[in-house]
């Protein structure tokens, strides 16, 4: 008998992980970290559902830490299988798991500095000890070609358009009665997004497991361009820095993308930019050896590298660098991660100057609940950062334009030519999100549609 069984990412945004059984065999798809909420981020301390060791192979869709950031844990548990990923992924899988590895052994030696962990000594969760051994089972496959992570289960990947090497993952399990397919969305990219492709048409299917992220809401027809320049101009006129918590990978080029537009169109000043990430000037060589998966033309991709080299931005590679910046008033633009404000660099920007009623900071990603992110544009008058209340005195400004994920209609658009699943099931959602795709689907297709709770487990029927 084959089943699915959701372990993560049901209910809520991160922690992806759906495993698939068949005939003695275990593959997982995605093994992300839980992210947010402290309830959810103990679940990262948590043994995995069934013995790591007897997993036969990770299927990861893209580098994102809430898809990814779980598997050094995976390997140190005892999974010694095969991860296959894109070849962009895979180049890029080192980077973010080093970054997560530093920040996770960071953050431990901080709580333990500042004594405001629980655990004594606070720990963290893997180290980079365990991201070399991740890194050596990894196995790049080409997209739309067939691989079989194990007996009786086989998959490809499409282009998926959410970042640099994301897929979804179209996956056939043989049962009695034939083959039943099953689609896993991963994360679903937008329609003319700078810099990606456009997500590529999922094949019909039994199954689809798919994203919800914003489910409930359609963006603003995107123009990220204008947008930025709107709130940058803001920014300028307020005097201060503005802070842009941003993942290195993908959102920050983007960025330095678009302000180098804007700047050579004359729509906004020069202004210093900081990059204060050593991962984000590293990432820009992967994106130019994978410069065929996207939707870089020569120019565009010529255009972020030569905005990475000119004069107005400026690069922090080491801590005495970042430590720099303190020191510079605005305006200007201080582009740091973690893009949910859960760690990283961009915490000490905050802490330093949220009091600052001439700081500016700019929201342009999805933030889950729990995180200082979500609670920023929730109007917080505090942020704890570092075991500290730090008032928040800056102006709060969100760019939903610049998402890397569809919304409603894009997710609607996506599935447009799909027959109707024998089964949907919707993940990678808070609640309203889930169930707002959930009403849409039902609605405007007709379609059966499940929000699965984290344990659930379906059987892939012959
Ligand atoms: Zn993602």
């Amino acid at each position: 008998m084959a089943s699915l069984r959701f372990l993560g990412a049901a209910g809520m945004v991160s922690g992806s992980r759906h495993l698939v059984e068949n005939g003695g065999v275990r593959v997982l798809f995605d093994c992300g970290l839980f992210q947010g909420e402290k309830q959810l981020r103990e679940r990262n301390w948590e043994r995995f559902a069934v013995p790591a060791d007897s997993i036969d192979a990770v299927v990861l869709t893209h580098g994102h830490i809430d898809h990814s950031g779980w598997l050094p844990r995976l390997v140190r548990e005892g999974f010694k299988g095969t991860i296959h990923t894109s070849p962009a992924t895979a180049d890029l899988l080192g980077l973010l798991l080093y970054d997560s590895a530093k920040c996770q052994e960071e953050d431990a030696v901080y709580a333990n500095r500042k004594g405001y962990s629980k655990h004594r000594p606070a720990l963290p969760l893997y180290d980079e000890r365990d991201v070399d051994r991740t890194l050596r089972l990894v196995r790049a496959v080409n997209r739309r070609e067939w691989f079989e992570p194990a007996r009786g289960v086989r998959c490809r990947f499409h282009d998926a358009g959410h970042m640099l090497g994301s897929s979804f993952v179209e996956t056939e399990v043989a049962v009695a009665g034939g083959v039943r397919r099953i689609v896993f969305s991963g994360d679903v990219g937008r329609y003319d997004a700078p810099l990606y492709n456009d997500p590529a048409s999922p094949p019909p299917c039994d199954y689809l497991v798919c994203e919800s992220t914003y489910g409930d809401r359609d963006h603003p027809p995107a123009r990220p361009l204008d947008e930025l320049e709107t709130v940058t101009k803001e920014a300028i006129a307020r005097g201060g820095m503005m802070l842009v918590a941003s993942f290195a990978i993908g959102r920050c080029q983007q960025l330095v993308y678009l302000l180098r537009t804007l700047m050579a169109a004359g729509r906004l000043p020069e202004l210093p930019v900081w990059i204060d990430s050593p991962m984000a000037v590293d990432a820009m060589e992967v994106f130019r050896r994978h410069g065929d998966e996207h939707d870089f033309s020569e120019a565009k991709l010529q255009g972020v590298a030569e905005s990475l080299a000119s004069p107005w931005v400026r690069m922090a590679r080491t801590a005495n660098e970042s430590k720099a910046i303190n020191a510079c008033k605005g305006p200007g633009i201080v582009i740091a991660s973690s893009g949910m404000m859960n760690g990283g660099r961009i915490l000490h920007h905050l802490a330093q100057r949220l009091p600052d009623p001439s700081t500016t900071v700019l929201v342009a990603g999805f933030q889950a609940i729990g995180t200082r992110g979500r609670s920023l544009i929730d109007g917080a008058k505090y942020l704890r950062i570092h075991g500290r209340d730090i008032p928040v005195k800056a102006a709060v400004r969100r760019v939903d334009a610049l998402s890397g994920h569809a919304d409603r209609r894009e997710i609607g658009r996506w599935l447009a030519g799909m027959p109707a699943p024998r089964r949907t099931f919707l993940v990678h959602g808070e609640p309203p999100a889930a169930r707002g795709m959930a009403d849409y689907l039902r609605e405007t297709r007709g379609w059966e549609v499940q929000i699965p709770a984290i344990g659930d487990t379906v059987e892939v029927e012959a």
